[in-house]
């Protein structure tokens, strides 16, 4: 399934990219269809699925990388702002097989928005959702899994006939290497 992933070809360079930021965890490419110009795609070397099946030192990881490049966006691109996005492909309509963060720089007048319908709940439901929220928090915390990282974990069982080549984890490595185009 790896091999077919579009980001996973774009990582090991068997699909033509724009990048502009990678080291031994990371590579961070210019979204050949952009929202907005500087559209940059942050992709982990290491095909994950979604966020959630991420190891926390990846994704944190990852998250810092993020906002070093939405700063250099700030710099040189005159945007006024970066909106950093995650869409699971849990999600029904998304496609996106592999996690990655989409940083997409905000200009004055940009034709990007973000809409919805404001749903009205009362005082009791949103109380209640907050209780009820609040403590699946700390059963997280308490080292409880979501079903949707469950489900993944089976499905990667079942199609991974050759398990032991899954990519081992790679350490943090925090010294870039500069990008080749
Ligand atoms: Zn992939």
């Amino acid at each position: 399934m790896e091999n077919e992933c579009v980001f996973c070809r774009i990582v090991s360079k068997n699909l033509k990219s724009y990048p502009i930021y990678e080291d031994n965890n990371i590579l961070a490419v210019l979204d050949i269809n952009p929202a907005t110009a500087g559209h940059t795609l942050i992709i982990p070397k290491v095909h994950y699925n979604t966020l959630y099946d991420m190891p926390q030192d990846q994704y944190l990881y990852m998250l810092t990388i993020a906002r070093a490049i939405a700063f250099a966006m700030l710099l040189v691109q005159g945007a006024k702002n970066v909106d950093i996005l995650y869409t699971s492909e849990l999600v029904k309509g998304n496609i996106t097989p592999h996690a990655i963060l989409h940083l997409i720089p905000r200009y004055e007048n940009d034709a990007l928005s973000y809409t919805w319908q404001p749903q009205r709940m009362s005082e009791d439901e949103l109380s209640a959702l907050a209780s009820k929220i609040s403590s699946a928090i700390n059963s997280v915390k308490e080292g409880a899994k979501p079903a949707a990282q469950e489900k993944t974990a089976v499905q990667e069982v079942k199609a991974g006939e050759k398990q032991e080549e899954k990519p081992v984890e790679k350490k943090i490595e925090l010294k870039p290497k500069p990008v080749v185009y």
